[in-house]
């Protein structure tokens, strides 16, 4: 315990100032400058910290702005009308200025010095830490360091205490202090490295994913819903393709998914496109500012293994929809002790999947009633992505596609087999052929489960 990076790194401070990098306080929320500057002007140091700093020193715009000072959270709350204490492991003050919160964290130390607050350590893991120090002290504490830079607001220079600018410049991500005490202290960190390197398209120190095989098992012990943050951080951020990868390639997917590693595992090449599309089309949907669901990106991810669980059992002879759902519900338990999603997600991906085999019967009321389901957008959206498994869902995928571009009566009609294809079409051109081929393929498989290849 006493062989933490407080004790074996020595800070060593370069200041850079103001005219020897690119941080303007253009690029900073004015909420962060106005918290910045009120704690300045009342005393008491300044810094804008982490993912801020190491961004705009990187030319990007971070989205959260944070905020490191000498002040106590009573302190800081004795000068902002609108500031609020919150968290009991990590307490912090939340400064609100309409839609923004900047978070005000007091420099964190040793706890071998005097000061207010206290630290929990489990196991070699931090569970609480509201020891205040100083700054050099909050620099160590951090994970890596790139993210240990201080942005000071008195004289706009950047204080740089572990080498985290040439870090920056170099694009690598080393962590402060003995890596694997560091992960011990906190497994997420390990996800952090991924996530990090994923979205700043860094590389991760040899010496920092060394330890990533001994160590990943750790992150069955993280608790849920930070692992539920986590995920959403490395698949809905826009980098969750490479994310994947690099989760792949380190290892550390089964710890988190451990049925989609399982499932790939058993050399499902189908499945592996799948996943690989279903996150490049969330990444552009971010990129592109619109919306994403957890719920489709996890039904994504435990595809494999709800879909071969299902056929598994309807082999074995249990009823089909019987089966799709006892699938969903072992496969989402599993999950859920990993990464707590939370019901309301779940429930929207285990409609995805029951969906699913109902795209294959194409019987004229069947149909209506699929195309009104509340989950039908989802659902068929996710049959498009299973285009891989075989001929017959590309080709399911298809004709569902062309089907909701027709005009109901038109497809009433060609559902009930008596309307000759061609003059009732609003597109007569696109719509004569296909419509006559697809309709009969879906058809002679209706009511049947297809086994994917
Ligand atoms: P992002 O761009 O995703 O916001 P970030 O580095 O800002 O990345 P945050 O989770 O916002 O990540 O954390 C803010 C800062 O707090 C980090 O830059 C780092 O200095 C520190 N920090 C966060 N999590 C940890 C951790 N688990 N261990 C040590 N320091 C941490
Ligand atoms: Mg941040």
């Amino acid at each position: 315990m006493s062989h933490d990076a407080r004790t074996t790194v020595t800070p060593a401070l370069r200041i850079i100032p103001r005219e020897q990098h690119v941080i303007s306080r253009k690029n900073i929320s004015k909420a962060a400058l106005r918290v910045l500057y009120r704690l300045n002007e009342a005393g008491y140091q300044a810094y804008l910290v982490g993912g801020a700093v190491r961004d705009l020193l990187l030319g990007g715009h971070p989205k959260d702005f944070d905020v490191a000072t000498n002040a106590t959270p009573e302190e800081v709350k004795k000068l902002f009308r609108n500031c609020r204490l919150i968290g009991r492991r990590f307490r912090l003050a939340h400064v609100v200025y309409g839609p923004e919160i900047i978070e005000v964290a007091t420099f964190r130390g040793t706890g071998e010095e005097e000061g207010e607050g206290d630290r929990h350590i489990v196991d070699g893991r931090i569970v609480r830490d509201n020891v205040w120090g100083t700054i050099e002290e909050d620099a160590i504490r951090r994970d890596f360091r790139v993210n240990a830079l201080y942005y000071d607001i008195s004289d706009f220079s950047v204080r740089d205490y572990v080498g985290g600018v040439k870090d920056v410049e170099d694009r690598v991500l080393h962590l402060i202090g003995d890596p694997a005490t560091r992960y011990r202290e906190d497994p997420v960190r390990m996800l952090r490295a991924v996530r990090l390197a994923a979205k700043l398209n860094f590389r991760i120190d040899a010496a920092a994913a060394k330890p990533f095989g001994e160590l990943g098992p750790l992150l069955a012990d993280a608790a849920p819903a930070r692992l539920f943050d986590e995920s959403l951080k490395l698949f809905l951020a826009g980098h969750g393709l490479k994310s994947f990868h690099m989760l792949e390639q380190t290892g550390l997917l089964k710890f988190m998914f451990p049925a989609t590693a399982r499932a790939l595992k058993r050399g499902d090449q189908a499945l592996r496109e799948l996943i690989e599309r279903g996150l490049a089309n969330t990444d552009a949907r971010v990129l592109e500012g619109k919306s994403v669901t957890p719920a489709f990106l996890f039904a994504v991810l435990l595809w494999g293994e709800v879909r071969d669980l299902a056929h598994t059992w309807i082999t074995k002879g249990v009823e089909s929809s019987a089966a799709w759902e006892r699938a969903a519900t072992r496969v989402v338990a599993e999950q859920c002790q990993r990464v707590a999603i939370p019901r309301r997600f779940t429930l929207t991906m285990e409609e995805i999947w029951a969906l699913q085999p109902r795209f294959e019967q194409v019987q004229r009321k069947r149909v209506f009633r699929l195309m009104t389901h509340p989950r039908f957008r989802a659902a068929f959206d996710f049959l498009l992505l299973r285009a891989a498994e075989s001929p017959a869902i590309s080709e399911l995928g298809q004709w569902w596609d062309h089907a909701q571009q027709l005009p109901h009566e038109t497809l009433a009609a060609a559902l009930s087999g008596h309307t000759p294809p061609g003059p009732v079409s609003a597109e007569p051109a696109a719509s004569t052929k296909p419509r006559r081929r697809r309709r009969r393929k879906p058809a002679g498989k209706a009511g049947g489960q297809s086994d994917p290849a």
